[in-house]
């Protein structure tokens, strides 16, 4: 279609006050942190602490068990003297549960000893997963303490009803598979803003961590392969021969490792292999450890960074693995890069665990594996689902690779913060694979799925607190950074003001706050209602246009309005057309399919998901459909418009910038957008009127056949069977 240009007038003829909006309150458990100033950026006086760790640990993969030893040297940048310090071990919150549901509690910590440097026992009070040590003299501000831990840790399997962010898990013959995190006493966040981060630890909430550096010995049988947050320093010894030899010569090249199982042969399982890791200024520390793995790998050059991916999965997770994991992983590392800057690790370890998916600095638990089947079986059909679901998992950890790994956000409180922004950033790199991809998040027209449910809960609350965590912390979160960069900020770059914070607040613990105050004061623009409706509220957005007047020459003329004007309801059309949109685009043949996608698509689809995969020209489909493009919609007047009158209310809520497509009988159409402030009672105010009559003179006399409010469905409108009005 053509856009002509039209300048207009506008008039803005009556207001009314949202009373509703005037008594909006934010969710009560609501904290509200900030490390920054009005323009977002740190505080002159920012701060924060830091801990070295030297930890040797042995497991004991047929046991499940674990024990360890640690120097800890905490540095009190603070300047406060510290008469206590806090640590965390969220998995004693397993042993809890178990306790209660008189389970064995043969789980987690069983025994945890601190001393000094000199060897004497240092007093441990614990609260919940917490526990404070007691140092003989307090931590005077900007000096140093060091300290020892010694413990052990029985862990728990990945699929325990318990729903853990780490585990072991098991497959044939003594064969297993580790995903160790959470696994030592990590420092529990203090701060300025909140002094000790001591939200308690519930199952959903994530974590609030300090930084610190790594050096960590792994003992274990020879024949387990580990992937580790940070660098590998023993690779001579850790490796076998054949193995370094790879390591040492990977290029650009995708490569199989010599896998583990084979390194296996003829050697003792039980003779025990030093792995050594080094990992500075990172928020944690994890690893996995197999003796079935698969190891892909490839070193790639990107902004004259070398970065090094490997990717391992079990044997029986070799088909979807297999083909995408290394280029999803690849092509996240690029895309992000070129969108934020540097990528922040020179290694980067993708590991498959069913049922774990959680991000860590350098190395990435997905939990999703496709059909199992093992290596040499025949190749399998798998749905549309299972392969976007891998895909989608891998693109989804690395892109955390920046909130919270780069950027330290407290994830425990704003657990939103770090989902939202990393599904945006999913939904970016999913749709640079494929336009067509399967994306579970951040579709602004798809956002009805979540804030259309009446028990919905705004986004700005704890994890635990919130109905479902995947709508309020994920989906929402997501459609609204999409809302905010290509309708509230469309004339501005939203994600070149995100690498901007990502550089500002890299290595340095930041809150939402101070990423509302960055954005504002990077944009220049009030941006304040849109935080809150989006992120303090649990409402939405639903535009609907109504008591539509065309203008002609000589007079007005009223016609009824559109609730009353459609002979069918909008989802039965719409399913027809699905119908016939599958019928005509669904094929038979994958080989067919596969040149409608890009390059990366080696679709090998089951029968019936040969039928949906086509969902989003579905979509499209049904958008021309409101757009009034298909023949029942046309009209035959032959009125002259010099312009349109209209009502917008604001039923979800949520105020939202207007955009309006005018499509002519001639097939062309014009378009006009009004900014969110003519909702806005007052500048910088949040409150908003409930609905505005607007008025849009043409530059000269068409005849128009349907008006359509949010035509690019950028709004995040969630019904949209009110957005349309079709002359009769
Ligand atoms: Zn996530």
């Amino acid at each position: 279609m053509h856009n002509i240009k039209i300048y207009c007038v506008l008039f803005l003829l009556v207001m009314s006050l949202d009373l509703e909006a005037a008594t909006d309150n934010k969710p009560q458990n609501i904290i509200e942190m900030s490390l920054g100033n009005n323009d977002g950026l740190p505080n002159d006086s920012y701060w924060q602490q830091k801990l070295d760790y030297k930890i040797i640990a042995k497991l004991e993969p047929k046991n499940k068990y674990l024990t360890a030893s640690a120097e800890v040297t905490y540095y009190n940048n603070s300047p406060t003297d510290l008469l206590i310090l806090w640590f965390e071990l969220p998995q004693q919150r397993f042993k809890e549960e178990k306790q209660k549901t008189s389970e064995s509690n043969d789980i987690a910590t069983k025994y945890l000893q601190v001393t000094d440097k000199y060897g004497t026992p240092l007093k441990v009070v614990w609260r919940g997963t917490f526990f404070s040590i007691e140092p003989t003299q307090p931590i005077k501000a900007r000096s140093e303490f060091v300290f020892h831990f010694s413990w052990d840790l029985t862990l728990i399997n990945r699929s325990d009803a318990l729903q853990p962010r780490s585990g072991f898990e098991t497959f044939d013959e003594d064969k297993f598979l580790f995903g160790v995190a959470q696994w030592f006493p990590r420092a529990v966040a203090y701060s300025a803003a909140r002094g000790w981060s001591l939200t308690p630890f519930l199952g959903k909430g994530e974590f609030s961590l300090e930084l610190a550096d790594y050096d960590v010995e792994i003992n274990l049988p020879s024949n387990y392969l580990v992937l580790a947050t940070g660098q590998l320093k023993n690779p001579d010894t850790a490796l076998s021969k054949k193995q370094y030899k790879q390591w040492l010569t990977l290029t650009d090249t995708p490569v199989f490792i010599s896998s583990s199982v084979e390194e296996s042969k003829g050697k003792l399982k039980n003779e025990n292999k030093k792995w050594h890791f080094e990992a500075y200024n990172v928020r944690d520390f994890s690893f996995a450890a197999g003796n079935n793995l698969i190891w892909q790998s490839q070193k790639i050059k990107v902004l004259d960074k070398s970065i090094r991916l490997n990717v391992s999965y079990p044997d029986n997770g070799r088909w979807l693995w297999h083909q995408y994991a290394l280029p999803a992983t690849r092509h996240s590392v690029n895309y992000l890069t070129e969108l934020l800057g540097v990528f922040p690790f020179k290694t980067l370890n993708v590991v498959n665990i069913t049922g774990i998916s959680m991000e860590y600095p350098g190395i990435k638990f997905v939990g999703f594996r496709g059909p199992n089947v093992e290596v040499n079986k025949e190749e399998i059909k798998y749905t549309r689902t299972e392969k976007y679901d891998v895909i989608g998992g891998i693109i989804h950890e690395v892109a955390h690779s920046y909130f919270p790994m780069t950027v330290n956000t407290d994830e425990r409180l704003e657990g939103f913060f770090d989902e939202g922004l990393t599904s945006y950033l999913s939904y970016l790199v999913e749709q640079a694979w494929n336009p067509n991809f399967q994306s579970f998040y951040g579709k602004p027209y798809r956002v009805f799925e979540a804030n259309h449910k009446v028990d919905y809960s705004a986004p700005y609350q704890l994890a635990d607190k919130v109905s479902n965590k995947l709508d309020s912390h994920y989906h929402v979160p997501a459609v609204a950074f999409n809302v905010l960069n290509k309708l509230v900020l469309e004339k501005h770059n939203f994600n070149e003001i995100l690498a901007n914070f990502i550089k500002q607040w890299r290595s340095k613990r930041a809150y939402f706050k101070d990423f509302e105050n960055f954005v504002s004061a990077q944009s220049n623009e009030n941006l304040q209602w849109f935080w809150h409706y989006w992120f303090e509220t649990n409402k939405r957005v639903d535009l609907s246009i109504d008591n539509v007047e065309l203008i002609s020459a000589s007079e007005s003329i009223e016609f009824p309005t559109h609730q009353t004007q459609h002979k069918h309801k909008p989802q039965e059309n719409i399913a027809a057309i699905n119908y016939a949109i599958v019928k005509n685009t669904a094929v038979s043949d994958p080989s067919q399919a596969k040149l409608l996608g890009n390059s990366f698509e080696g679709l090998n689809l089951s029968k019936q998901d040969q039928y949906t995969h086509f969902s989003d020209d579905v979509e499209l489909a049904a958008f021309h459909w409101e757009m009034c493009a298909y023949s029942q919609m046309n009209n035959s007047h032959q009125i002259l418009s010099s312009g349109v009158k209209f009502t917008v209310n604001n039923i979800g809520g949520i105020p939202s910038p207007i955009e309006l497509k005018v499509i002519l009988n001639n097939g062309e159409s014009l378009n006009k957008k009004w900014p969110v402030e003519y909702w806005l009672i007052n500048i910088d105010s949040v409150k908003s009127k409930k609905s505005l009559q607007l008025e849009w003179l043409f530059e000269k006399n068409v005849k128009i056949k349907c008006v359509v409010v949010d035509p690019r469905r950028m709004t995040g409108d969630t019904q949209r069977e009110n957005n349309y009005y079709a002359v009769p």
